[in-house]
């Protein structure tokens, strides 16, 4: 399969590392053109150095989505640089964990603000230049929690079904003017965050022992790579992907409702290593 996607204008969000980043880097490669927007104006800008090693050209720029007149002016520099915008892969974002019991509906908000608006925000700035040129491809980066709600992590369950919902009505409202929008799905994209989960681990718990334990719910057997995600959004922006709108696709290996499991599974984990450290302890007494 030859998917040719040079010349073509693309901007991703959050792409100063990890799944935007390599989102950017894949592009690049096929030759496009790929603008960048990160928070952080120095990482952003060495993601951008790196980049202009591939692509045809770069724009990197430090953009906050929650910054409604940013993504506009952001959007704007974009179009009038290269004529048009064809590709949007709105990436930016992080997960949000908190229950009924430690989260404030502000804090809801505030996550909210950063995953719904900021798609909406990117999406209504983009959408003029595809009118005009009747042609455009929207990539939504979501999470499989948004489609499968898990019993931990209100705010990330709440704010990503609503993202997958509006990438879905998107989808289906654009599609007639040739603008079709589709949502992926994340399960597990190893991008650090599961070296950090291992330091909450009580003592004495190998990685092995702990990567064996979060394998359990993913049939692959294995955490999802940045590049994984990468090849099919390229994939989307294609003209192989030209009948596909309003789609919601899972990049989980596998996964499904095993991830409501997962924290319980967590728990129970955590729960057999504390006893088996106590009794360490008390054998050592
Ligand atoms: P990551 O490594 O934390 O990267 C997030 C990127 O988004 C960074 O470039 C970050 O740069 C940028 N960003 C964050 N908040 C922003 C804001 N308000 N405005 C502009 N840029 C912002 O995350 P990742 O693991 O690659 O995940 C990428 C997307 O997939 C996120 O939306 C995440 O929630 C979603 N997702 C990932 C997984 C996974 O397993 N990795 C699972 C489910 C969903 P700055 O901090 O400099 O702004």
């Amino acid at each position: 399969m030859n998917i040719d996607l040079s010349d073509k204008r693309v901007i991703v969000t959050g792409a100063s590392r990890g799944i935007g980043r390599a989102i950017a880097c894949a592009f690049a490669a096929e030759g496009a053109r790929v603008a960048i927007c990160a928070r952080d104006t120095d990482a952003v800008e060495a993601a951008g150095r790196e980049l202009s090693e591939q692509a045809q050209a770069v724009i990197a720029r430090a953009v906050d989505v929650t910054d409604t007149r940013g993504v506009q002016a952001f959007v704007t520099e974009v179009a009038e640089a290269w004529g048009g915008i064809d590709v949007l892969v709105n990436n930016a974002g992080q997960g949000r964990s908190g229950n009924l019991d430690n989260l404030t509906p502000e804090a809801i908000l505030e996550h909210a603000n950063v995953l719904q608006m900021g798609h909406f925000r990117f999406v209504q700035a983009v959408v003029p230049h595809m009118r005009k040129q009747r042609w455009g491809r929207i990539i939504e980066i979501n999470a499989l929690a948004g489609t499968i709600p898990t019993p931990d992590g209100i705010p990330s369950v709440i704010n990503r079904a609503s993202c997958v919902a509006l990438s879905r009505s998107l989808g289906m409202s654009l599609a007639k003017e040739n603008i079709l929008v589709n949502s992926l799905n994340m399960g597990w994209i190893d991008t650090g965050q599961w070296d950090r989960h291992y330091k909450e681990m009580p003592p004495g718990v190998s990685r092995e022992e702990f990567d064996r334990m979060v394998m359990k719910v993913v049939p692959v057997g294995r955490y999802g790579k940045p590049e994984d995600v990468a090849g099919m959004a390229l994939f989307l922006a294609s003209d192989y992907a030209s009948f596909i709108s309003a789609a919601s696709i899972d990049i989980a290996g596998g996964m499904g409702g095993q991830i409501a499991y997962f924290p319980t599974l967590k728990r129970d984990f955590v729960a057999e290593a504390q006893a088996r450290n106590a009794r360490d302890r008390s054998g050592d007494a």
